[in-house]
């Protein structure tokens, strides 16, 4: 019985005059009416099936084996899969060739049912009989919007296959510019690796001649190593890269703890305590305040937003009704499936907190932590407390020389002092001028990237701003609200 194009009444005429039984009859392909129902996403008569407790997770019989699950999420039929999972069907079901739904969604470049899929439960990281993942999938279809939704739920962007392809080999071969642009911006993604028959992507794309993506990745290539690093290295360099490396933070206490106070005890004060009392109390009073920056920047919750929320849930549930919706792909982007929350406006997923912060600034390696909506002040005053005290220790430095004549180790302080003081004060007045814009540094360095940064015509414009002054109140003090449970969900 083939339920394609049928409606409710004929099914129910048929049910009727041949009995329940041939509900779970087979055609001559081996399907069941469920997967025809399923393919035709048609959730009346899927919910009529199920009723009348039908088989509806059979594989059909021939070399795929595909379960109706699987027929719904290659054509996009989110509502038909919900019907299907709340009737109990595996979300991770796999056909015999152990392509699950999620996989299935991907490779037909279904975002919408993807994203329903992972809110709830699917597996990301399940692999086909050829070692390929969900990623994999997409990649090789060039879905870019699905290789972005499967990065926002933590999914593994190197892995390779049996074959050695990794998504960017796979990617190069769906000559899609878009999607191989996508992985190569992930610095912690190589280029260059090799698959099993000693290919490298750009290898692929120019057997392939697929010339815009060639002309991309050799552009990539280079601007990894070349010798001047590019903005992002230097801002890594400083700001902490990528990873959660405690190098920095070290750096920073050693060069103060080790360095910088012995030297003003032993050094410093014997010379210059009697001449300049008022600078030295000033000096002790500002490494006091960022010493308790530091702690305070250091300890508190920089804003993360709740894990697990009722929004997330309540938005997964809403996307099998997506097709009629109009900013379904706003929302999409907004669910982070790993920290099964709603992301409101302007927050973002930290990678090396694993955690979404509210108004994501950076992730900062010298605090050891984000920095967002809630010690987004004690931050700054850390960078200016940093700025006044090199600039005091500049100025200690050269009265010692004046007084003491020039010393290796005199040098050497000052050289760093300049650094820091430079840095520190560039820093400081960023901050000023982010907070006089009511702009984060992340949407500084990514406008281009957010659509709510942008006016009809494609040009910078910010809805935040309220003018220099009052955006500078917000900034300091406006104490936020508590974030509820559902914060976010009216912007839907
Ligand atoms: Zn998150
Ligand atoms: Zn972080």
């Amino acid at each position: 019985m083939k339920t394609l194009a049928s409606d409710i009444s004929d099914i129910e005429h048929h049910v009727e005059k041949y009995g329940t039984e041939s509900l779970r009859e087979r055609d001559e392909w081996g399907y069941t009416p469920a997967h025809w129902a399923a393919l035709d996403g048609n959730v009346e008569i899927m919910r009529y099936i199920v009723d009348r407790g039908a088989a509806i997770d059979l594989p059909c019989l021939g070399t795929q084996g595909p379960r109706p699950i699987h027929w719904a999420c290659r054509k996009g039929h989110a509502a038909v899969v919900q019907v299907l999972l709340q009737a109990g069907v595996a979300v991770n079901a796999a056909d015999f060739k152990g392509l699950t739904p999620l996989m299935t969604a991907c490779m037909f470049g279904r975002t919408a049912t993807a994203a329903y899929l992972l809110g709830m439960g699917a597996l990301n990281h399940l692999l086909d009989i050829n070692g390929d993942t969900a990623m994999h999938w997409a990649a090789y279809k060039g879905h870019a919007d699905l290789i972005k939704l499967l990065m926002y739920s933590g999914a593994n962007l190197q892995k390779p296959d049996h074959f050695g392809s990794t998504p960017l080999h796979l990617a190069c071969l769906s000559g899609s510019v878009t999607c191989v642009k996508l992985l190569c911006e992930k610095s912690n993604v190589d280029l260059e690796p090799l698959d099993k028959n000693d290919k490298t992507p750009l290898m692929l794309a120019q057997s392939h001649r697929h010339g815009d993506i060639v002309e991309l990745l050799q552009s990539e290539i280079k601007k990894r190593s070349s010798w001047f690093p590019p903005m992002n290295e230097v801002w890594g360099l400083f700001f902490g890269k990528a990873d959660n490396s405690k190098a920095p933070l070290l750096f920073f206490m050693c060069s103060v703890l080790l360095w910088g106070y012995p030297m003003y005890i032993i050094r410093c004060i014997p010379i210059t305590w009697t001449v300049l009392r008022g600078s030295h109390y000033c000096f002790i009073y500002w490494n006091i305040v960022m010493w308790v920056c530091w702690l305070i920047a250091n300890r508190k919750n920089p804003g993360y937003i709740p894990m697990n929320s009722e929004s997330y849930y309540r938005a997964i549930k809403q996307i099998p009704y997506f097709d009629k919706w109009k900013k379904r792909n706003a929302l999409l982007n907004r669910l982070c499936h790993t920290c099964r929350c709603l992301r409101p406006l302007r927050a973002k997923h930290c990678r090396i907190c694993n955690r979404c912060v509210s108004y994501f600034d950076h992730h900062c390696p010298f605090i050891y932590n984000c920095v967002g909506l809630r010690n987004r002040t004690w931050f700054f005053l850390f960078v200016m407390s940093i700025a006044i005290n090199c600039s005091f220790t500049i100025y200690f430095a050269t009265y010692c020389i004046t007084i003491e004549g020039f010393g290796i180790w005199y040098i050497l302080g000052l050289l760093e002092a300049f650094v820091f003081s430079g840095l520190g004060w560039i820093l400081t007045c960023t901050s000023v001028l982010h907070a006089c814009m009511n702009l984060t540094t992340n949407e500084m360095f990514n406008y281009k990237r957010y659509t709510y940064l942008r006016d009809k015509r494609g040009k910078y414009f910010n809805p935040f701003s309220r003018g220099p002054i009052l955006n500078l109140v917000e900034f300091f003090f406006c104490t936020p609200e508590d974030y509820e449970d559902d914060f976010g969900y009216e912007y839907i």
